[in-house]
């Protein structure tokens, strides 16, 4: 065998839980380490390990990624209730990708891996869609009331100079009703912005940003105004340059004209527009195991992972001795674009061709008719074999070797 490709900077590797954990492991073993002399810092947040270390172990792991600049992450459980007497947990401790997301002040793209034979339920999209998720504030970080029929409510703000402005809300004669209150920040609305730019550069794609300005003349509106102002000051000359656009338009029209594109671009939504339409730009292409998913720093560190979860399921048909057959592409493409990342970084061309190669031989596995049965059941191939998690990775092993 040909010698094996050194890297320079190390990857930082964030290990998880369950089938994914599993994958993990096949992945290093059959498509990595026999082709590249891998370079890791490595961060087991495996839940038995979270637990011990009182979760320092993905504090730790983010502020790697802060200083490595690229990182990789393997799915990880979010203790519920359940989940604390499974593991007997010290606490309920907190999201993994939610401490990471807080440290980094990163944005989350989702991008879905399209292949032959696995047609998207809107027949002109062609190209992915990849949807960037503003994940601070509006009405995920809100206060809301029932209020009585005869009650008056308003806005109070109170300055730093103690100076109140009050504004009416609504009085409420002669029925009871409901009101809320939201906020968002110019720091976390300029930060998604940063991201979100730097990940069209990165990508070579246009961005699209959306909101309801025209009925929302301050709050959405200044969510207009911060992407417009960074744009012109910071990002116009290297869109040009790069040969990509950033489009503003009110959300009902972006959303009449993603259904009719064919896809190719980054679609950046406020809160809770990224938490619908991400669900259904998702069904809409495939299997949530295709769907991949990358958090981008503003300050440019990049953390790539499946967008999927630990498939517990699957681990618990695995545990019980019987066959699996868990879609491995998200994970290995998570490892790809860390890969890619690095090689970019660091000037080595031949791991980011490798991990291009890679890509390919995955979706090629694929399009030949080998795939996991969540393909299997979509795809319009003629000649289709449903194959197990382990098979599948030994397939796309094959495929590799004979590409190299
Ligand atoms: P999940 O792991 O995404 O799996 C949900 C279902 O989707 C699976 O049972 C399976 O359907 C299908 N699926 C997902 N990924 C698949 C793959 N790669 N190949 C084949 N089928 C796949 O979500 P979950 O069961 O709700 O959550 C499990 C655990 O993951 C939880 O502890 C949760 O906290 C965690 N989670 C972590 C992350 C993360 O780390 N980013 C994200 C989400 C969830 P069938 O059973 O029908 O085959
Ligand atoms: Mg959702």
């Amino acid at each position: 065998m040909a010698d094996r490709i050194s890297m320079t900077t190390p990857l930082v590797e964030m290990d998880g839980d369950e089938m994914t954990r599993i994958i993990w492991q096949m992945i290093k073993d059959e498509l990595l380490l026999p082709y590249i002399d891998l370079k890791t810092e490595y961060y087991d947040l495996g839940l038995e390990h979270r637990n011990a270390t009182g979760d320092q172990v993905t504090i730790d792991s983010a502020n790697a990624a802060k200083r490595l600049g690229v990182a990789v992450k393997c799915a990880t459980i979010t203790p519920n209730a359940q989940r604390v007497e499974e593991y007997h947990l010290k606490e309920m401790w907190k999201s993994p990708n939610a401490t990471i997301r807080a440290l980094l002040d990163g944005t989350v793209f989702r991008a879905p891996i399209i292949v032959a034979g696995i047609s998207p339920l809107v027949p002109s999209w062609t190209k992915p869609i990849t949807i960037a998720r503003h994940a601070y504030g509006d009405v995920y970080k809100n206060t809301e009331m029932l209020v009585n029929a005869g009650s008056k409510a308003e806005l109070l703000v109170t300055d730093a100079a103690g100076t109140a402005t009050r504004q009416l809300i609504h009085e409420f004669t002669g029925t009871d009703g409901i009101i809320q209150g939201q906020h968002n920040t110019d720091a976390s609305i300029a930060s998604f912005a940063h991201s979100c730019f730097r990940f069209a550069l990165d990508t070579t794609q246009d961005l699209w940003f959306a909101t309801k300005d025209t009925i929302s003349k301050k709050y959405d509106h200044r969510f207009k105004d911060i992407f417009q102002e960074i744009y012109e000051s910071e990002y116009a000359g290297q869109f040009q340059a790069a040969g990509i656009e950033y489009f503003y338009t009110l959300i009902d029209d972006a959303v009449a004209r993603v259904m009719r594109s064919e896809g190719g671009y980054i679609w950046a939504c406020k809160n809770y527009d990224g938490d619908v339409m991400s669900d259904m730009v998702a069904t809409a292409f495939g299997s949530l195991g295709m769907m991949t998913s990358v958090l981008v720093s503003p300050a440019g560190a990049f953390e790539y992972e499946a967008a999927h979860g630990t498939v517990t399921r699957h681990y618990y048909k695995h545990l019980a001795g019987e066959e699996t057959s868990t879609n491995s592409v998200a994970t290995i493409f998570a490892w790809t674009g860390a890969l890619k990342k690095r090689g970019e970084l660091d000037g080595l061309a031949e791991l980011s061709a490798f991990a291009e190669a890679l890509e390919a031989a995955t979706v090629a596995t694929i399009e030949s008719g080998v795939m996991t049965g969540d393909l299997f059941a979509l795809s319009t191939l003629a000649e289709k074999r449903n194959v197990s998690t382990g098979e599948f990775i030994r397939e796309v092993g094959t495929s590799l070797s004979l590409a190299r």
